[in-house]
């Protein structure tokens, strides 16, 4: 198969050719459509994590079952598909709770196995879900890990119709759907950026209030915050959370290393909570509601060979939505 190859890490990628991967028991292969960049497709290449190489990058992707294993009946040769990237082992106590992003052998597609910037990728087939009718192949391979692990944020923060959510650095992958979910779940959803640009679209994709991330306050207070950012904006999420407000997170692209006030803490009663990823369930919860007509954002569509370039525009930072490769 044509691919894109990362033979080491830190190193650069290349295009270039590779046996195509045949599905073994309860797998299915996918004919790529179109996938979406993540920043994970910038961290292997810097070592942050080191993946076994060679590697084939890429975490979100649709397309069409061209093959499966033995075993498969849910899915069939010829069905259009989208990729769940999030994979459990499907047998541990955590899995079976559907909390697969707690079992010890959870991994991403693009991470932990071969991804989806190639012609073919293979999964097991409960990592695969129809491809929402009437959503172009575009928007099908953008939602992907970027909706997922914004849901599984919202849920794990329990934010409820009515309530504020303040979602900190909008304009990225995961916090746009931080965003779009929260309004879904009918909260009032004030965001920051330091972009103008990215305010201005998050005003128009129906924030209430946009503010400066570089502002030394925020005139809010959540009862839910967002956070991706971490060292950076810290301090100012916390300020902005009522008494009882919790605070979820799921990385730290501007500082991993943060103060927390234990009196603020427990005088305000505040909670911190972690999230990753998602759970096959939340996946489907995600994927009926692109059927039922969630935005995806989609920035640019470039055709794979133009994957370098891609990139770039991805380390820029200036795009609204995500970067889609039409396979
Ligand atoms: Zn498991």
């Amino acid at each position: 198969m044509r691919t894109w190859i990362l033979d080491e890490s830190p190193g650069a990628y290349r295009a270039g050719e590779l046996p195509d991967p045949e599905p073994g028991a309860g797998d299915v292969r996918v004919r790529l459509t179109a996938s979406a960049l993540n920043h994970m497709d910038l961290w292997v290449t810097k070592g942050l994590p080191r993946p076994h190489v060679p590697h084939v990058p890429g975490s979100d992707g649709a397309g069409v079952v061209d093959a499966v294993g033995e075993g498969v009946e849910e899915v069939a040769v010829g069905d259009d598909v989208v990729l769940n990237p999030a994979v459990g082992c499907g047998r541990c106590g955590q899995c079976l709770r559907d909390q697969s992003p707690l079992c010890r052998s959870f991994g991403v597609l693009g991470e932990h196995r071969w991804g989806t910037h190639a012609e073919l990728v293979v999964v097991p087939a409960r990592q695969v879900v129809p491809k929402p009718a009437g959503r172009s192949w575009e928007e099908c391979a953008a939602y992907g890990l970027c909706a997922l692990t914004a849901w599984r944020m919202l849920r794990r923060a329990r934010l409820g119709a009515g309530e504020t959510l303040l979602v900190v650095g909008v304009g990225g992958g995961v916090s746009s759907f931080g965003l779009l979910l929260g309004l879904t779940m009918g909260a009032r959803v004030a965001v920051t950026s330091r972009d103008e640009a990215k305010r201005a679209d998050a005003l128009a994709a129906g924030a209430a209030e946009a503010y400066d991330s570089a502002d030394e306050r925020w005139p809010v207070q959540a009862d839910v915050v967002f956070e991706n950012v971490g060292a950076a904006t810290w301090d100012k999420s916390l300020r902005s959370l009522v008494p009882g407000g919790r605070l979820v997170t799921c990385g730290g692209t501007a500082g991993s290393t943060v103060e927390v006030s234990l009196p603020r803490l427990f005088f305000r009663q505040h909670e911190l909570i972690g999230s990753t990823m998602g759970s096959y369930r939340e996946f489907e919860q995600v994927t009926a509601l692109v059927a039922r007509g969630l935005p995806v954002p989609v920035d640019a569509v470039l055709p794979v060979d133009s994957f370098p370039e891609a990139l770039a525009r991805l380390e820029e930072g200036a795009q609204l939505g995500k970067i889609v490769l039409r396979h």
